[in-house]
């Protein structure tokens, strides 16, 4: 039997995504009831042919990211460089899956791969600390313009190719809005964390947007602060952690205010600074 692999495939992603959207709402909301996501990724797993699912179940539970498109003649999930008989069985979509042979990630071609450039750190530039290594002053913005969640995360993106951390924004806005639709990344008390998994180069790069006046982004409460992250697949699992630190760090009512008193980029890049000395590391 041929197994109609593209098919499968999307069929993995797609289960991907609902566990890594559980994951991510466990590290943020701990205490919460996840019954509807569970219920999806059950359907989803119960679909797969018996084999692949014990298969793909162990690579998950070793890897959030148990899938990884490929980059030319690379593995995104590692840089592990493939042979051009495997890229070649790979891009004609092959009956059988491919692994990688070094991280052992099920392997495919993307429909649209998500890109960026690496920037490069200079000789001389003083060594980063906490939230240092993935933001800076100008992807703060402390007054947001968007009044609706595909705005909101336009102004974001768009700031983050204005500073040069994206080229390119089409892409990846269209991504983060996918995300929103497999459920809210609203985790209460004013707090989003809307985000793109899997962009291959660069590291995790995080901007903070606030709206005052709040917006509905399918959370309980409006949302007032945004925090928009570009995650490489080999960020993965720590992404997890920076979101719990983040949530953290901002639990209490007072701590989420110095972030919202914020008028400049400066002074919320100090608040945000402040705020996660601790628990950001
Ligand atoms: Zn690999």
């Amino acid at each position: 039997m041929v197994r109609k692999e593209r098919h499968i495939i999307k069929h993995l992603i797609q289960l991907q995504d609902l566990v890594a959207a559980r994951a991510q709402q466990q590290a943020a909301m701990p205490k919460q009831k996840l019954s509807q996501l569970d219920k999806n990724i059950k359907t989803l797993t119960d679909e797969l042919p018996l084999d692949l699912r014990s298969n793909f179940n162990r690579l998950i539970q070793k890897n959030i990211e148990a899938l990884a498109p490929i980059t030319g003649e690379n593995c995104s999930g590692c840089g592990f460089s493939l042979t051009k008989t495997m890229v070649n069985k790979i891009n004609g979509g092959a009956a059988e899956m491919s692994r990688c042979p070094n991280c052992t990630r099920i392997l495919y071609a993307p429909d649209v791969l998500l890109t960026r450039t690496v920037p490069r750190r200079r000789w001389g530039d003083p060594v980063k600390r906490g939230i240092e290594r993935f933001s800076a002053p100008e992807l703060m913005i402390p007054k947001l313009q968007g009044t609706t969640p595909e705005e909101v995360l336009l102004d974001l993106c768009e700031n983050m190719q204005a500073e040069g951390y994206i080229e390119e924004c089409a892409d990846l806005h269209e991504a983060a809005m996918r995300r929103e639709a497999i459920v809210s990344t609203a985790v209460g008390q004013t707090m989003a964390f809307p985000h793109i998994r899997g962009v291959e180069g660069g590291g995790l790069t995080l901007s903070l947007g606030i709206s005052k006046k709040g917006i509905d982004f399918g959370g309980t409460t409006k949302t007032k602060l945004f925090f928009y992250m570009v995650i490489p697949t080999a960020a993965s699992a720590f992404y997890l952690k920076l979101l719990a630190g983040l949530t953290q760090s901002f639990s209490t009512a007072a701590q989420r205010d110095t972030l919202l008193k914020a008028k400049t980029k400066e002074e919320l890049w100090a608040a945000l600074s402040k705020g996660t000395k601790v628990l950001v590391r």
